[in-house]
């Protein structure tokens, strides 16, 4: 690990027992104690999808945080990708498989032009299949999940392996087992 990944690593709270009993919830609050650190993620980000994307999509809800950051340092636009129910119509959903149930996403298709790039961009990959659904998402209104980024990937979940359909262009700034 690097001293900036190292100094991300630091700064990730890590909570046993959370949401449910075997999870460790990776808490991204604390990051942003830390204003300038905040800032090089962004410019991090920003870098990999510099030239590469036309707008950015972020997760509902801890996607938006950095999603808007990276927006506007590329001077692209933002869109939310929300829970059901929360956007105002008209909306497209698609709907995914959970561990238990299923859920299902939301986006307003008029910030969506044929064949726009998309970033999708979220705080952690687990399973993927929030960010799987997104792309179908993004592909169901004409656009193109040409990237996606993470701040950090639970590795044995294998989310990655779903996303690599979609793109190639899988950045995670840091990686668990
Ligand atoms: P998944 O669809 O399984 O990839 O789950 C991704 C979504 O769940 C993201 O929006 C994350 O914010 C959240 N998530 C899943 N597992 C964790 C975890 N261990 N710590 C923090 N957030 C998580």
């Amino acid at each position: 690990m690097d001293t900036f990944t190292q100094l991300i690593d630091e700064n990730i709270g890590r909570v046993p027992d959370f949401p449910s009993p075997g999870i460790q919830f990776k808490d991204i609050s604390t990051l942003f104690q830390n204003p300038p650190l905040v800032n090089e993620i962004a410019t991090v980000f920003a870098t990999y999808s510099q030239g590469k994307v036309d707008a950015v999509c972020g997760i509902e809800s801890r996607g938006f945080l950095f999603g808007l950051l990276i927006a506007q340092k590329l001077g692209l636009p933002f869109v939310l990708i929300r829970k059901t129910g929360k956007l105002p119509p008209p909306t497209v959903s698609e709907s995914y498989r959970l561990e238990y149930g299923e859920a299902t996403i939301e986006v307003q298709p008029a910030y969506i032009k044929d064949g726009m790039r998309f970033l999708i961009h979220d705080d952690v990959l687990a399973t993927g299949g929030t960010a799987q659904a997104t792309a179908k998402l993004i592909k169901k209104c004409g656009g193109v999940p040409a990237q996606f980024s993470f701040i950090a990937e639970l590795v044995s979940l294998g989310g990655k392996q779903r996303l690599l359909q979609y793109s190639y262009e899988i950045q995670c700034l840091l990686s668990y087992e």
